[in-house]
Parts: C-alpha cells; sequence; structure tokens
C-alpha cells in the first residue's frame, strides 16, 4: 500500500519530528494553520478512528495531552485546538489516522471552524433516539 503517513511515521521519508515511541511519531505539518501545527501519526496503518483499536485509541489521546503541554510550555500559546478528521467529507485528505496538534494565538487568524446552526425539536428527537438505539 502507498501510503505517505506510513512511509514518515516508519522513518522512510524524513520529516521534522517532534517526538517519536514505539508506537507513535509527532511530526511538523507541511501546511500550517497556526506556528507549530503537528501530526500524531500512528506507526500502524489505520485509515480512520473507526478502524483505530480502543487501546490506540486511548494511547494516542494521552500523547496529544503530553504534546499540548508541551508546546504550549514551549511556544508559549494562547491557546490550542486539537482536531481529527475522519472521511472527506469531514476534510480528511490523507487517508491514515493522524490528529492536528494546533497551538493559537491571540489573532493568529487561522479561522478554521463552522457557522453555528439551530437546533430543531425534530433533529433533536432524531439524533437522541438513533444514536441511543445503536449504543445500546
Ligand atoms: P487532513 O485534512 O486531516 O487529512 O490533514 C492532512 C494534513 O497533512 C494537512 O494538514 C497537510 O498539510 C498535512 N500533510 C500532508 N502531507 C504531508 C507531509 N508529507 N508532511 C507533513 N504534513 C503533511
Ligand atoms: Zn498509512
Amino acid at each position: 500500500m502507498d501510503c505517505i503517513f506510513c512511509k514518515i511515521a516508519n522513518g522512510e521519508i524524513p520529516a521534522a519530528t517532534l517526538y517519536e515511541d514505539e508506537e507513535f511519531r509527532v511530526i511538523m505539518d507541511m501546511g500550517p494553520a497556526a506556528k507549530g501545527h503537528s501530526l500524531i501519526l500512528p506507526k500502524e496503518h489505520y485509515a480512520n478512528i473507526y478502524e483505530l483499536p480502543e487501546e490506540k485509541a486511548a494511547k494516542a489521546f494521552l500523547l496529544a495531552k503530553k504534546m499540548a503541554g508541551a508546546m504550549t510550555e514551549a511556544l508559549d500559546t494562547d491557546g490550542f485546538n486539537i482536531v481529527q478528521n475522519n472521511g472527506s467529507a469531514a476534510g480528511q485528505t490523507v487517508f491514515h489516522f493522524h490528529m492536528h496538534l494546533i497551538p493559537r494565538y491571540e489573532k493568529d487568524g487561522a479561522g478554521f471552524g463552522w457557522n453555528p446552526g439551530n437546533l430543531s425539536d425534530a433533529d433533536r428527537d432524531e439524533v437522541l433516539s438513533k444514536v441511543k438505539r445503536v449504543l445500546q
């Protein structure tokens, strides 16, 4: 399989690496939303959060917490976003699971987000009943 993040995570393609252990590599994003924008990559290939085993998901979030703390201290950030996209409809462009670590600074103009809609009664009732049914 020809996956760029598999190659980067496993050191076949060099990347600016902030952190590495047996299971993960954290690299700087080549198209940063803000200074220091980095990516947590598992070394094994999982396309998205649905494929990611629970244990790996838990470790990925622990690593996100560690990196957020270290990067906030080192870069003197004013805030921090953790973003994780699944599927092209959600903005995923590289289909190897990754978490975005995005340091934020007052007035950095990174400006991603959404336009808030209104929660209708019909949507609320439909979503509550459908999701709870699957969770049961
Ligand atoms: P996503 O849209 O969530 O799939 O994010 C993919 C991210 O990977 C984007 O922010 C890209 O800038 C970044 N990216 C793609 N290729 C590379 C690469 N070779 N090295 C570093 N970052 C990359
Ligand atoms: Zn991969």
